[in-house]
């Protein structure tokens, strides 16, 4: 795992707002309007254990600004979930709904606790029992949660039919990446490890060189990470190496990234299997000769500490707030393109839109049309990303920022102040 000193994320998200506030011409009220959260709700409550006994858990949901639509972000259940790391979630997921330009404000939330110690039934019992302590803020027109770290479509079905269950009827529209059984859209599982694809896939175009036999790695191979590695296999690239929590397997000739991924999903642990693979640190990971870097894990892995030995050509962000802006200066001096978070990542909240869509119109995508959709709107979105990049040489991630904060704010202009 990687040493992580304990960044702030909701600082660095802070941070950041300053950075692109200087390209906007925006009153300080407006920014300073723009780095808080509006609504916040802290719970703590308890639920009943396997052995008979009854344990307290401290969740969080949190809505950043519902400008420009209702409230919307994953829920994640880790041991490290803090106020400031969700109010940070919360912040990046305005600006990504922007970025993609869906009707979409930010929220996030999450519960600590650990999950991998937990039973099936317990993890049911703290998910329904935290919807409905936070009830009073979800419902489809005014905050949709979703799977972030930990959580999977199971997660969603219990909160859905939680909050049917208050309601008195079904509330499909509730929640995204739900089962298909239970209103999901076909696509979503796959939607953000394919967005990331796509938007690696452009940069390579952008800088003139080809999928095949690109050395990619991966740290993470869960939702984001596993997806992604999968489908750059496909497509010809080759996945040199891969990580969960506790290590990172590397083959510089390239992996059998199915197999290393169908044994972790059923034995819940990655194993070395083939002759030329070693084990690796994921700090060692995260320093290896690649063309393309996917940090798909968690916050503040890419630091002022080890940035400086980074050796990708490409950065494509899959984690949210993978990098620091610290960080961000140095991979920058070093001429490392860099896809950020709100915009790579994307693809989850922009298939999650598709999916609260066919529920409040009560249709069915195939999952073709999901996906032709899905690559429209990353391709635009990069091209608008790059094209203010370009034309105002600024860094990718600073252009993301202006085009998402910038819609953000439009919206916040054109409603006005009330009263
Ligand atoms: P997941 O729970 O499916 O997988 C998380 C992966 O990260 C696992 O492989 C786990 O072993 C690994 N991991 C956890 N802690 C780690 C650590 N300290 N060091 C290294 N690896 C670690 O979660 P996910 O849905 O794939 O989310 C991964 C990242 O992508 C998160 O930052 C999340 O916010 C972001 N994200 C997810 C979605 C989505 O649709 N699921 C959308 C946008 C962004």
């Amino acid at each position: 795992m990687a040493e992580l000193e304990k960044i702030n994320s909701f600082d660095m998200a802070k941070k950041q707002v300053d950075i692109a506030s200087k390209y906007l011409n925006l009153a300080p009220g407006f920014v300073e309007n723009l780095k808080v959260t509006k609504r916040e709700l802290i719970v703590h409550f308890p639920v009943k254990m396997d052995d008979g006994n009854i344990r307290v858990f401290t969740g969080y949901r949190v809505q950043h600004n519902v400008s420009r639509g209702p409230a919307k972000g994953g829920i994640r259940y880790h041991p490290d979930v803090d106020l400031d790391d969700v109010r940070a979630l919360a912040m990046w997921m305005t600006w990504k709904s922007a970025v993609v330009n869906i009707p979409f404000g930010g929220a996030k939330g999450g519960v600590q606790c650990n999950p991998k110690e937990m039973s099936l039934r317990e993890i049911e019992n703290m998910t329904r029992r935290f919807t409905w302590e936070i009830s009073m803020m979800l419902g489809p027109e005014k905050d949709i949660p979703a799977p972030d770290v930990y959580t999977n479509p199971q997660v969603m079905a219990w909160i859905m039919d939680t909050f049917s269950i208050l309601k008195g009827y079904s509330v499909p529209g509730v929640v995204t990446g739900k089962p298909i059984e239970l209103g999901g859209s076909l696509g979503r599982f796959e939607a953000t490890g394919r967005g990331v694809v796509i938007t690696a896939l452009e940069t390579l175009k952008y800088l003139k060189r080809s999928i095949e036999g690109t050395k990619v790695v991966i740290q993470g191979c869960g939702n984001v990470g596993g997806v992604a590695a999968r489908h750059f296999n496909r497509l010809g690239a080759k996945v040199i190496a891969i990580s969960d929590s506790q290590k990172g397997i590397y083959n510089e000739k390239g992996l059998d990234v199915s197999r290393i991924l169908d044994y972790k999903a059923k034995n819940q642990c990655l194993v070395c299997e083939e002759k030329e693979a070693t084990e690796i640190t994921n700090q060692e990971l995260l320093e290896l000769d690649c063309d393309i870097l996917v940090p798909a894990a968690v916050e503040n892995q890419i630091t002022e500490k080890n940035a400086p030995r980074i050796k990708a050509k490409i950065i494509a962000e899959g984690a949210n707030g993978p990098t620091t802006p610290e960080a961000d200066e140095i991979l920058n001096d070093k001429g490392i393109f860099i896809v950020p978070d709100i915009l790579a990542n994307a693809g989850g909240v922009t298939v999650s839109y598709f999916e609260w869509v066919q529920n409040l119109q009560e249709l069915i995508w195939s999952e073709e049309e999901v996906l032709d959709r899905l690559t429209r709107i990353m391709q635009r979105s990069f091209k608008e990303v790059l094209d203010l990049s370009l034309s105002k040489k600024i860094p990718m991630r600073t252009a993301a920022l202006v085009l998402g904060i910038g819609r953000v704010a439009e919206a916040t202009r054109l409603r006005g102040i009330y009263p």
